[in-house]
């Protein structure tokens, strides 16, 4: 409940309203799917301001409706979900309510709803729950992969599993502000592929975020690492390039004044021994 309730200060908790009647319950749900409870009532509200009635809604353009929505901040693939609803609730009914709903138990409403087939799982999972109480907590794939990585149940537990495990610990009156937190949490920052780890506000209470901060840091470390022992490595060729280049100078000089030398002996006149004329004629008396 600790990471439900950071998460809720982040999304925002709805109250329920049961004087709504099935239809805009639905509607809501379906432009809240991804977006805040002011937006959607916002977008609601524009809605039934821009157009005559639900009927027009479901024969406009997705793109006209895509622009009526993104001026109340909604996403625009929400408008194509809203068309295909009503078109798929006027199929089924002959016109664009859900007044047949009135009445039925919280399973058969579900039931009805997943045969129109337009409808996302999530969808008629945020309907039944808002518009009945005392509901678990309906878990799907989406769901559970957050409940995984957050570390409350094994990586590998199973959906019945994760089932079993929200039923026990989510109060049943939390239930509808738990899925739209947890469903919009997977959606814009849980991503199947790529988490924001970094900008989760639940990264240093959650199992994957902790590993996946852990290994970014090691990489950071490492190439930390790497670039000052290039940079050390750097400095060491040019001593010993000075090094050599001073042995090669030296060598140069040594061989220079070698040459030098030779080239002084060789202009340098030959020493010659002369005799005093005496010792010849001393040599000569000798004999
Ligand atoms: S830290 Fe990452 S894995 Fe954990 S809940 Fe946040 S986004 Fe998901």
């Amino acid at each position: 409940m600790h990471v439900y309730n950071s998460l809720a200060r982040v999304y925002g908790k709805v109250r329920k309203n049961h004087k709504r009647n099935p239809f805009d319950q639905l509607i809501l749900c379906i432009l809240g799917h991804c977006a805040s409870e002011n937006a959607a009532q916002k977008a609601l509200d524009l809605l039934l301001k821009e157009y005559v009635d639900w009927n027009e809604v479901r024969v406009c353009t997705v793109s006209s409706l895509g622009e009526t929505l993104a001026e109340a901040g909604i996403d625009s693939p929400i408008a194509a979900v809203l068309k295909s609803a009503l078109q798929g609730i006027c199929k089924k009914q002959f016109a664009v309510n859900l007044d047949f709903l009135m009445g039925m138990k919280h399973d058969e409403a579900r039931k009805s709803l997943t045969e129109l087939d337009s409808l996302p799982e999530q969808i008629v999972s945020a309907m039944v729950l808002a518009c009945y109480d005392g509901l678990p907590v309906p878990v799907d794939e989406e769901l559970a992969r957050v409940i995984r990585r957050l570390g409350i149940v094994k990586p590998s537990a199973t959906m019945a599993t994760v089932e079993r495990f929200l039923r026990r610990t989510v109060p049943k009156r939390e239930s509808y502000n738990f899925f739209r937190v947890f469903v919009r949490h997977a959606r814009l920052v849980c991503r199947p592929v790529s988490p924001d780890c970094a900008g989760c506000t639940v990264r240093r209470i959650c199992r994957y975020g902790v590993k996946v901060q852990k290994e970014a840091r090691t990489q950071r470390d490492a190439a930390k690492r790497g670039s000052r022992s290039a940079a050390k490595g750097g400095g060491k060729r040019t001593a010993a390039s000075k090094k050599a280049a001073k042995n090669k100078t030296g060598k140069a000089t040594k061989k220079a004044s070698k040459a030098g030398e030779t080239a002084k002996a060789r202009s340098l006149p030959k020493k010659t021994t002369r005799k005093a004329p005496g010792e010849t004629a001393k040599k000569t008396d000798g004999r």
